[in-house]
């Protein structure tokens, strides 16, 4: 009896050590767990199931608002140093750069994120990383087109193409910024050149959307196209027998940095964030090997970390090189590019 009794005790003792232990984990929790606010350009649906993830693993809770690209930078202006966002989340470098540029980010030090983000998908200052890659690639009609036919980004302005190339509008930063790292390999006189020649070779007016511009190519429009790899993957699981494929451009070109034409989705901290450490560490979970791949599966992109393989469905469409440039280029020539376009005729 006695011994039971010990052990009884024994018990109630060590059960009331762990209640005690997880109490004070969650008051420690409470206490240190300062949300994080996010601004995303990233649409609910995306982010939500990440942000939950880091709420459970992490117990800090995330707030968030979504909105479009423009107004969510505006937002951040107009609020200033009142503003209650830590993290700034948004797609294409061009949005980020503009972001470092307007002093809406502040410099942050992290050798996580220094190990985990290629060094031409961030800031070289810090300001912003990329947390998802996305490749803009020529997309061709099977039945009109051997992919041997195809090389560069470039060839596409030859006379062979008369016809029979779709695009996009230039008004997509997409497109402004594929031209700014243009202008960035090639210079602006040759870039032109480039523009003028997609220009002379457009089969229809140009598109509002990558899927209308992969549409008409299916429908015998066009034979060709430029567009974001995750638009093929969206509307080839609706339609798998479109008469369409992926052709990796640039993979063999003298200059040593070509390759795919890649952009960025990425974060940076605020200039005016209340919980600067916070944020930080939000990012820092995003880009890590454990948070990537949902961070770039969800929308069919590649994860930046080198570490983290895409998705089977996106790995099915073959190994590419990206272009090794900085992509702040894209930020950094984009009014140049606009301008460049405006003068090819590129509407
Ligand atoms: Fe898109």
């Amino acid at each position: 009896m006695p011994t039971i009794l010990i052990n009884q005790a024994d018990r109630s003792m060590k059960s009331f050590s762990k209640i005690a232990a997880l109490a004070l984990t969650l008051l420690a929790a409470a206490v240190s767990a300062q949300p994080v606010v996010v601004y995303s350009a990233r649409n609910e649906q995306l982010i939500k199931p990440l942000f939950d993830l880091y709420t459970q693993q992490t117990g800090v809770p995330v707030q968030f608002i979504t909105g479009s690209e423009g107004p969510l930078l505006a937002r951040l202006r107009a609020e200033g140093k009142s503003t209650p966002a830590d993290v700034l989340l948004t797609v294409d470098a061009g949005n980020l750069w503009q972001a470092a540029n307007e002093g809406l980010l502040r410099p942050v030090q992290s050798p996580a994120l220094q190990a985990n983000v290629p060094a031409h998908l961030r800031d070289p200052d810090g300001a912003w990383f990329g947390l998802s890659v996305r490749a803009r690639v020529i997309v061709y009609n099977t039945a009109h087109v051997k992919p041997q036919q195809l090389s560069t980004y470039e060839a596409l302005a030859q006379p062979q193409w008369h016809g029979r190339l779709c695009l996009r509008t230039s008004k997509k930063v997409y497109n402004q910024s594929l031209v700014a790292m243009l202008i960035a390999e090639h210079g602006e006189p040759a870039t032109q050149t480039i523009v003028q020649g997609w220009v002379g070779n457009l089969a229809t007016p140009v598109f509002a959307d990558d899927t209308k511009a992969i549409e008409a190519v299916a429908a015998g429009q066009c034979d060709v196209t430029l567009v974001n790899t995750y638009y093929f993957g969206r509307l080839k699981a609706a339609k798998p027998d479109l008469p369409v494929a992926i052709f990796w451009p640039n993979q063999s070109s003298i200059n040593a940095k070509s390759g795919v034409h890649v952009n960025v989705s990425g974060a940076g901290v605020t200039s005016h964030a209340k919980n600067p450490q916070g944020g930080q560490k939000l990012i820092e979970w995003l880009a890590s090997d454990k948070a990537q791949s949902l961070f770039a599966d969800s929308n069919l992109e590649y994860p930046v970390n080198p570490r983290v393989p895409p998705a089977p469905a996106v790995a099915a469409w073959g190994n590419f090189k990206q272009n090794a440039l900085n992509v702040k280029e894209a930020g950094a020539r984009q009014a140049q590019a606009v301008k460049l376009m405006d003068r090819a005729g590129y509407r």
